[in-house]
């Protein structure tokens, strides 16, 4: 295979999955599609009797059947993939990584050739990259010649991907806050709006309740975590402040952390070129929302005891959320001023 460039963060060579030691594994509660080739090539292979079995039972025909999106991988009674056990994946044991599905090979990976550029980066909804990420200082991008082949196809021209860039260089500004530098990326993007946005006198807290609503049946974590904020929340608002103020204590390197997350997921996404559905005005708003939300989540999944694990959870389920589905689209139609997110 020849080699070409490729843009990827400086930790992505050394992603390597926790496997049995993974909290909140991705083989759980996650509809892997699987197409028509990979299905036929599984269901007839040489195996176990054991593996055979899991892959025989592995298996529900969606509501509409395509080529790529053949069968989804269905859950066990624990909600989990039927091939996998405790988090050891069968069939990876006995046949070997490429017999995987592509998405499990892949994921939380993600090779992307967006216009001449290919851009790898791995997903925050992964918790070992979310711990990866919260280890590091800094979310660099280096460059390097690999081996590999794009998945996903974009037709962004060079001063497309020149904003890519430009945007996460506005998001690591230290000079200012990360919320200024939001602001920023969202007035280059449409200033009239955002300001008329942003100066909506609608309380923030009340409208991100009504909209985790929506969202709560996305992951199990997410939907706990939507549950506390309704709970302690709604009931008395004046708890998030404190809340707030004991996380920003606990937590001082809140600021960078989320930096680097919320940067990952524009690299991985190719902010603001997120969905071809939706324009650079519905696109900041989402990213309004994901700020809003990830401080929200955050401090109410860590209120009791400050724990990283918790902390590195709310994340991966909201990203979860952010990086698997048409989150920017779909917050854009559903959510009023968008911008009041940043002042949760
Ligand atoms: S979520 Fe990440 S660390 Fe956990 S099993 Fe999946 S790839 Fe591995």
């Amino acid at each position: 295979m020849k080699k070409e460039k490729w843009y990827f963060p400086k930790y992505y060579p050394s992603f390597a999955c926790k496997a049995d030691a993974c909290r909140n594994t991705c083989c759980s509660s996650w509809r892997i599609p699987v197409s028509k080739e990979e299905f036929h090539r599984l269901v007839t292979m040489e195996c176990s009797k054991n593996l055979n079995r899991r892959i025989q039972n592995a298996f529900i025909v969606p509501e509409v059947v395509t080529d790529e999106v053949y069968r989804y991988i269905s859950f066990n009674w624990l909600g989990q993939c039927p091939i996998q056990e405790k988090g050891l994946c069968y069939l990876h044991r006995e046949k070997g990584e490429e017999f995987l599905p592509k998405i499990c090979r892949l994921y939380p990976r993600s090779l992307k050739r967006i216009g001449n550029y290919n851009v790898a980066c791995c997903s925050s909804s992964c918790e070992r990259v979310v711990e990866i990420l919260y280890d590091y200082d800094d979310l660099e991008i280096v460059t390097e010649q690999m081996e590999e082949t794009p998945q996903v196809f974009y037709s962004i021209s060079y001063d497309g991907f020149r904003q890519i860039r430009s945007f996460q260089k506005i998001l690591q500004d230290r000079s200012t806050t990360l919320l200024q530098s939001i602001i920023d990326i969202c007035k280059i993007i449409n200033d009239d709006e955002f300001d008329r946005d942003y100066d909506s006198d609608e309380d923030p807290l009340s409208a991100a309740i009504l909209l985790l609503k929506r969202f709560s049946e996305s992951n199990q974590i997410l939907g706990k975590i939507c549950d506390i904020v309704s709970e302690r929340y709604g009931n008395d608002p004046s708890l998030y402040e404190k809340d707030r103020d004991a996380f920003e204590e606990a937590f001082p390197d809140w600021m960078t952390f989320f930096e680097r997350v919320i940067n990952n997921s524009m690299f991985y996404e190719c902010f603001p070129f997120v969905d071809e559905r939706a324009d650079q005005t519905q696109v900041y708003k989402g990213l309004c929302i994901c700020y809003g939300l990830l401080r929200l989540l955050c401090i109410a999944n860590t209120y009791k005891d400050h724990r990283k694990d918790d902390l590195v959870d709310a994340v991966s389920s909201l990203f979860h959320l952010i990086d698997h589905t048409t989150f920017y689209y779909n917050v854009s139609l559903i959510s009023g001023n968008a911008a009041i997110f940043l002042k949760l």
